[in-house]
């Protein structure tokens, strides 16, 4: 079975090292990809250890993960990004992240801005 993030990847080759060393990744895209991954796990801790201190959203992480739990994941479709390599501190990457609500289709369109603070890549919120 492929990645939750739809890489060619399985989870345990792919989004699950990150969820399991606690978002150490080399690019920015690989951190929105094991977000989303932990948004269809409901991995409240990993979304709040991936958010970057400054827009961490704290108190609302229990009804991040309600509402994680309650929806259907479909998939993930990146679209863009910027900058994001090992090399750089900032970067985006624009995606589009369906799923089902009450019986309906719908998706997350989002230009999410990411920064890296001591070598680990953080997300900061939607991009300006
Ligand atoms: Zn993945």
């Amino acid at each position: 079975m492929n990645c939750h993030c739809g890489t060619t990847k399985t989870y345990q080759d792919c989004c699950e090292v990150f969820h399991r060393n606690n978002g150490k990744t080399e690019t920015a895209e690989q951190l929105m990809r094991s977000r989303y991954s932990a948004f269809v796990i409901a991995d409240g801790d990993y979304l709040m250890a991936t958010h970057h201190s400054s827009t961490r959203p704290t108190k609302e992480k229990k009804a991040i993960v309600k509402w994680a739990k309650s929806v259907q994941w479909i998939r993930l479709e990146v679209l863009e990004t910027t900058k994001g390599t090992e090399n750089d501190t900032e970067g985006t990457v624009t995606f589009n992240a369906y799923f089902f609500e009450n019986g309906n289709v719908d998706v997350i369109h989002e230009k999410s801005a990411f920064v890296k603070e001591n070598e680990q890549w953080f997300y900061l919120g939607l991009s300006r």
